[in-house]
């Protein structure tokens, strides 16, 4: 029989119950034993909902507090010591989270014995999701042991209910090429002494009646470090062999396996699962790979979207496995977890209907596997409703005009090469701006946002709530807007900017004023820890009705003779954090809110704006995971930008921001981008991050941020200096500019205030010295 499984589930809650329980715990409002019942009652509550759904293979320990990675370490005991734990015993929640997010002093953590200065492990994106994992930090002296049995208690607890679930596990090789090492030991290195607690592991399982366990090896889908290869094989015999009786299902998701293939299928494992969505090209090779004695499961249903799937293609690949040999051992699952779509379509009620139609969340989703695995096995009749209800889904969407904008697409193909270009290469605009701004060396500028603070938040709710009438509440954004550009002509700022008070997210604020996005109202999807994102939809072609943000900065540049710096999202950012329709190419979608972008630089420039920033912060995300795929994006990730940023004068300056300066592998797109100034984070690296400009000779200007704003520390001017000296070191001084590293939407005005006028101190320090 063709079984229906999952391969994880939304963590968060409906009703996001686990953020809400997470802070209330975090800040001593609600007991351990509580925060564990919510956690459990939402793993009940998962556990219905997909068998409820037709799931036969129901994940489990696939739900972790905070993170799974994290879960992962502190069950194996790779926790590095200044954290609490003794080195013996289970690791405590106190731990744990002062692992993932540093310790505050509070009195859990002194306690606990952890100092109150631990700084969290660093947090990454998980592969090419908006997901963040705690990076373990591993050293050689660590003794792995299976210290908490997560993975028996959660089969146990499904037992208890009445579900044989299948356990989870990352897998030793990722786990392993996830973590980072301190002490020049390399990851696999420390895969000997691994083993015998991932033995102990299944060997517990399989004692306590497991059937199924899952193995994510989600690297096999990169390009492998070398050693990589005879890592897997090692471990995998040792894993197979711990447990003879178990069946082990290796996991690969968000790529194919390409020259991985070969070794997947080699390993001596149950099965083996594979991702259709991104790679539906990899089938016949993965059917001529696999041994027909393995178990096959097809990723057909979209783990990283949120479009309903078209059940007949879904289903001829299905026939395809069904007809090389795999039709008594097919498994029907979604791509890879649900953890990064929304939990359920159900709460969406102020969806366009239409819109509505065509989507599927993870309870959706769940439903689709389980049709699927029906009709292969009682053929498509059985569920010939729900195949006429994905057909009429498609047939709409394929005959809904609104997707399609006619005038758009002429638009976009009548864009000229020079269309992509400054009208002057950078030396010759640098005069002119020059010539334009005044600037003194050494401007000193920031990053876009003020403090958005309780008094601005709740201006927002009130308007929302209705209770606050528009113009009423422009008035108070105006009186915020004069407030912060009579402090910064008073601190002496160099570029002024308006402050973002009216932007609550900076992708949403510009998707709500553009056409082609909507917004769902329940889309949660955990980012990190308790922090949620909900991503917009893309779902026709976007365009841009009428100026955006021009008010706001006209405004702001009336009060003020220093140059006003105008702040727009840019296209691949705004790309990279929403769900995106599929029905035509992600660059296509780019190039649309690239045009849209324009149309607003144009305005800007139009409206006595001398100075423009298109924020890219998602720039460097964007990037595929293999190496053979990159220069495709950048090509035209970089194109992109380029279209919004080149409708101005030579003496209109384009700034772009990311949030990161890792740019050693694509620095040269970074410099292709040919924005006249970039500012980059660099603060927290202590200037480290600017090796890569050392090495290439990037040619315009830079603001290697000077203040990191995530730390609630005010810097000195002298520090400032001090960071800013460093980067002359590598940067010629008449193309450095002073700023802090990001936006300052999240600080307080008691740091921002100070921060700001060292930042002003340390900029006329340096220009009276003359280096
Ligand atoms: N201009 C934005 C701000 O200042 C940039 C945010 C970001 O880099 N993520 O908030
Ligand atoms: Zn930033």
């Amino acid at each position: 029989m063709t079984i229906a499984a999952n391969l994880g589930y939304p963590r968060i809650g409906p009703k996001r119950e686990l953020k809400t329980a997470l802070e209330a715990f975090w800040a001593g409002k609600l007991g351990e034993a509580e925060l564990q019942s919510t956690a459990a009652a939402l793993r009940a509550g998962a556990r219905a909902v997909q068998q409820g759904s037709g799931i036969s293979h129901v994940p489990s320990a696939d739900f972790a507090l905070y993170d799974h990675v994290l879960e992962t370490v502190c069950a194996f005991g790779l926790v590095p010591p200044g954290y609490g734990w003794s080195g013996e015993g289970p690791v405590s929640l106190a731990t744990m989270f002062a692992l993932a997010r540093g310790a505050r002093g509070r009195a859990a953590e002194r306690a606990a014995g952890i100092p109150g200065d631990a700084v969290a492990l660093e947090m990454t994106k998980w592969f090419d999701t908006n997901y963040h994992y705690v990076v373990p930090r591993l050293s050689a002296a660590m003794r792995p042991r299976l210290l908490d049995d997560r993975w028996t208690r959660a089969l146990r607890e499904g037992l208890q209910h009445g579900t044989r679930t299948r356990p989870v596990l990352l897998g030793p090789i990722s786990l392993l090429l996830l973590s980072k090492t301190e002490d020049g030991t390399r990851p696999l290195d420390l895969l000997p002494a691994m083993l015998p607690a991932y033995a102990d592991a299944l060997r517990f399982l399989a004692e306590a009646g497991a059937v199924w366990v899952q193995v994510d090896e989600p690297c096999l889908v990169t390009d492998l470090p070398s050693g990589a290869e005879d890592a897997y094989r090692t471990a995998f015999r040792a894993l197979a062999e711990a447990a003879p009786g178990l069946n082990l299902l290796l996991t690969t998701y968000f790529e194919g396996l390409r020259d991985n293939l070969q070794l997947a299928a080699s390993l001596p494992v149950a099965g083996l699962h594979v991702d259709l969505v991104r790679a539906p090209g990899q089938l016949p090779a993965v059917l001529e790979a696999l041994p027909r004695d393995r178990w096959l499961s097809l990723g057909v249903v979209d783990g990283r979207n949120v479009w309903r799937t078209d059940l007949r293609a879904a289903l001829a690949q299905l026939r395809a496995a069904e007809a090389a040999g795999f039709g008594k051992r097919l498994m029907v699952a979604p791509s890879c977890s649900l953890l990064h779509v929304p939990h359920s379509l159900a709460m969406e009620t102020a969806l366009d209907p239409a819109l509505k139609r065509r989507l599927a969340f993870a309870n959706e989703k769940l439903k689709e596997v389980a049709v699927l695995a029906r009709a292969v096995d009682e053929a498509e009749k059985a569920v010939a409703a729900a195949f006429e209800e994905s057909d009429r889904a498609l047939a709409e969407a394929r005959a809904d005009e609104r997707l399609h904008d006619a005038g758009l697409a002429a638009r976009l193909a009548a864009v000229a090469p020079e269309m992509e270009r400054r009208t002057s290469s950078y030396p010759t605009r640098a005069a002119a701006q020059a010539a334009r701004l005044g600037l003194p060396e050494l401007p000193v500028t920031s990053i876009g946002s003020w403090p958005q603070t309780a008094e601005v938040r709740s201006l927002r709710a009130r308007l929302a709530r209705g209770e606050l009438d528009k113009a009423s509440y422009d008035a108070e954004m105006e009186r915020m807007i004069a407030e912060a550009v009579r402090w910064q002509e008073e601190i002496g700022v160099d570029v002024l900017v308006h402050g973002e008070f009216e932007r609550n997210d900076m992708v949403k604020y510009f998707g709500e004023q553009l056409a082609g996005y909507a917004f769902t109202k329940h889309g949660w999807v955990q980012s990190y820890g308790s922090r949620c994102v909900a991503p917009p939809i893309i779902w026709a072609d976007v365009s841009r009705p009428k100026p955006m943000t021009v008010r706001w900065s006209a405004y702001a540049q009336s009060l003020t003779d220093k140059p006003m710096k105008g702040m727009l999202t840019g296209p691949v950012t705004m790309l990279q954090w929403s769900f995106v329709r599929t029905d035509i190419p992600r660059e296509t979608v780019c190039r649309q809110i690239a045009l849209a972008i324009r149309d607003e630089v144009a305005d800007l420039e139009a409206a006595g704006i001398p100075i423009v920033q298109i924020d890219e912060p998602a720039f460097r995300e964007g990037l595929p995971l293999r190496k053979a795929d990159r220069d495709d994006y950048l090509r035209w990730a970089v194109a992109c930008f380029r279209l919004s940023a080149s409708p101005v004068r030579d003496e209109t300056q384009i700034h772009t921001h990311m949030c990161y300066s890792e740019f050693n592998d694509i620095i040269e797109s970074i410099a292709a981008m040919d924005a006249d100034v970039i500012s980059i984070e660099t603060a927290r690296s202590n200037m480290e991050l600017l090796d890569a400009f050392a090495v290439f000779d990037y040619p315009n200007e830079i603001g290697p941020g000077v203040w990191d704003i995530h730390s609630p520390r005010v810097p000195s001017a002298e520090e400032m200096a001090r960071l800013a000296a460093r980067a002359a070191e590598r940067i010629p001084r008449r193309r450095l500019w002073l700023n802090p590293d990001c936006g300052c939407k999240t600080c307080g005005w008691a740091e921002v205030k100070p921060a700001m006028a060292n930042l002003v101190a340390a900029a006329r320090q340096l220009r009276a010295r003359a280096v």
